[in-house]
């Protein structure tokens, strides 16, 4: 795997540290919402970054998963299909949508209008990356780890061809894995 890695962006104490900020961010945002707090971590990407992020979350909640398809591998062009939708009532409850990372903002769209029709008491938004080259007026997240550039990352939850998830830190594959 390691072979298949050209450089490494954000190598993992960096990742690990400015995660933790983000629970803190979090934490205090949540700091007087009693009760009620749902996380919805969007699958499969957000995984690693769910699992690390939520150890530092000091209260009650509830995780609902929701999977989308991106196409983006396949057929360019196509847009997002939600595949499994929530399974709880968010009526009046605390959303905090967790994803790996906000590009077109053609997913997070799709995520976000589907989960405010189900009328939350509030809905946010956290992503571990950003990519700002097309950053999406109209989708803004409420958290964020980090800017990057325009390039394809692997690794902490982020995916080629459903491989490289596991590798700890967020890094570019080599160009002629891409053809
Ligand atoms: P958007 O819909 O904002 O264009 O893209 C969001 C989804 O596309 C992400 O949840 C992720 O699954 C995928 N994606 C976007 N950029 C990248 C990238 O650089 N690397 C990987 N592995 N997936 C990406
Ligand atoms: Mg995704």
């Amino acid at each position: 795997m390691e072979a298949d890695i050209e450089r490494i962006l954000i190598p993992r104490d960096v990742i690990a540290t400015r995660v933790r900020e983000m629970a803190s961010e979090i934490a205090r945002t949540y700091a007087n919402t009693l009760g009620g707090i749902v996380i919805v971590p969007v699958l499969a990407g957000s995984i690693i970054f769910l699992a690390d992020l939520i150890r530092w979350l000091p209260f009650k909640m509830r995780i609902a998963l929701m999977t989308v398809s991106s196409y983006r591998d396949k057929t360019v062009g196509q847009p997002p299909r939600l595949l499994q939708d929530v399974s709880i009532d968010l009526r009046d409850r605390h959303v905090l949508v967790v994803d790996d990372i906000l590009d077109t903002g053609n997913t997070l769209r799709l995520v976000m209008g589907q989960l405010a029709a189900r009328q939350p008491a509030s809905l946010r938004m956290a992503v571990l990356l950003r990519k700002t080259a097309k950053a999406p007026r109209d989708v803004k997240a409420d958290f964020i780890g980090f800017d990057i550039e325009d390039v394809f990352v692997v690794g902490y939850g982020l995916d080629f061809k459903d491989l490289y998830r596991n590798w700890p830190d967020i890094g570019v594959l080599r160009p002629e894995l891409y053809s």
